[in-house]
């Protein structure tokens, strides 16, 4: 479409796909002409691919999204398209959790259409592997691959992004090269691959005097800010026009200061605390807890405010001197500092948390290293 070779669409769209590419082309669609466009994906809408600030915006644009429906046959009449006839599918789950989507017995759904675009992907395709290699391949053709070690079945053989479990993004593609690296430098050497390099982690202090830290801690409720668009009417009017109009310079910078500091870290020295109490009473969220040690279900019952999200592990002092432990609901905190602050014996701590990740280079003496 940037290149000017195409400059009006049908009616009538159905968009195949549920991708960042099929947002894309459905909001296309609509300034080409396509009044009536759909997206029409064959997973789940959470399960969808693409953003989830792309579809919001796709939805804004009267783009309706219809999921678990697979496409079957294009119907046509007279050598033109006349729509695409989906079959409905529901997701179920085998032995090891993976997601299958088989059909739910439903009638047929068919969609009438000027126009179809297929916004579906590539599939990765090995059939130029011989198969008496030694490499194995699982159901779907994908090479069976160590997670760990990216090695195939194959000794010497190596995957990494896309080719060795699916389509994810390029930084899962990078990390997954330079762990193949790593494995291969150990394979060279003769080394055992599963002895993988740690990172290199650290925590440094971020005080600089009493109320002095070397970071911004002013906490805000505020939500996260949308970015203005234009109005609809005038969005639609020309693919080229700009939708996102930008933060003007009050709002970028609130929303700048929203910054949670996720990198400093929280620290907790036992052997400090004298029980006053005093960070639980000026913690905006409640989420520090003095109380009796207990199991985890329980525990998390009992904190000042329940720690309800089971994902996230808590934080648990070893004893304290009356017998009982420090909680925190790590899922809550705002990173603020005003425990630290208050704590009148240095107990609270607030470290900024680096990691540095092993590289092959690190593993001769090498000094690539990257955050
Ligand atoms: S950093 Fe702020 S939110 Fe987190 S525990 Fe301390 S006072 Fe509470
Ligand atoms: S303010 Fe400091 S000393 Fe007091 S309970 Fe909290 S961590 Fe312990």
């Amino acid at each position: 479409m940037s290149f000017g070779h195409i400059e009006k669409i049908g009616r009538r769209v159905i968009v195949l796909g549920g991708g960042n590419t099929a947002m894309d082309c459905c909001r296309t669609s609509r300034r080409l002409g396509g009044e009536d466009v759909k997206v029409i994906v064959r997973s789940g809408f959470d399960e969808m691919k693409a953003s989830p600030w792309e579809k919001e915006d796709a939805i804004h644009e009267d783009i309706p999204i219809l999921n678990f429906l697979v496409p079957k046959e294009f119907t046509h009449k007279d050598g033109k398209l006349t729509g695409v006839l989906f079959e409905e599918v529901a997701a179920t789950f085998d032995e090891k959790g993976r997601r299958k989507l088989l059909p739910t017995g439903a009638p047929d759904q068919h969609y009438e259409c000027d126009d179809v675009l297929v916004a579906v992907g590539q599939e990765n395709a090995f059939p130029w592997i011989e198969r008496d290699l030694g490499l194995e391949f699982d159901e779907w053709g994908m090479p069976k691959v160590d997670p760990v070690t990216f090695q195939s079945t194959r000794p010497g053989v190596f995957f990494g992004g896309d080719a060795a479990f699916g389509p994810k993004n390029i930084i899962w593609a990078v990390a997954q090269g330079h762990e193949a690296a790593v494995s291969i430098d150990r394979f060279c050497q003769g080394g055992d691959l599963t002895d993988r390099p740690p990172p290199m982690t650290n925590l440094v202090s971020q005080k600089m005097g009493i109320h002095e830290w070397s970071y911004d801690n002013d906490i805000s409720n505020d939500q996260r800010f949308r970015v203005p668009l234009r109005e609809k009417v005038e969005a639609l009017k020309d693919v080229k026009i700009e939708v996102e109009l930008g933060f003007d310079l009050k709002q970028g910078l609130a929303e700048a200061q929203r910054c949670l500091n996720c990198d400093v870290q929280t620290v907790f020295a036992e052997p400090l605390c004298i029980e006053c109490d005093a960070c639980v009473d000026i913690c905006p969220v409640d989420c520090i807890t003095f109380t009796d040690n207990g199991e985890e279900e329980d525990l998390r019952g009992r904190l000042k405010a329940p720690a309800l999200n089971l994902d996230q592990a808590l934080m648990v002092s070893a004893e304290l001197k009356t017998g009982r432990v420090m909680v925190k609901d790590e899922d809550v905190c705002l990173h603020c500092g005003l425990c630290a602050e208050r704590c009148p014996t240095g107990a609270w701590d607030m470290q900024r948390f680096t990691l540095e990740m092993s590289h092959a280079s690190d593993v001769g003496g090498g000094a690539c290293q990257a955050r």
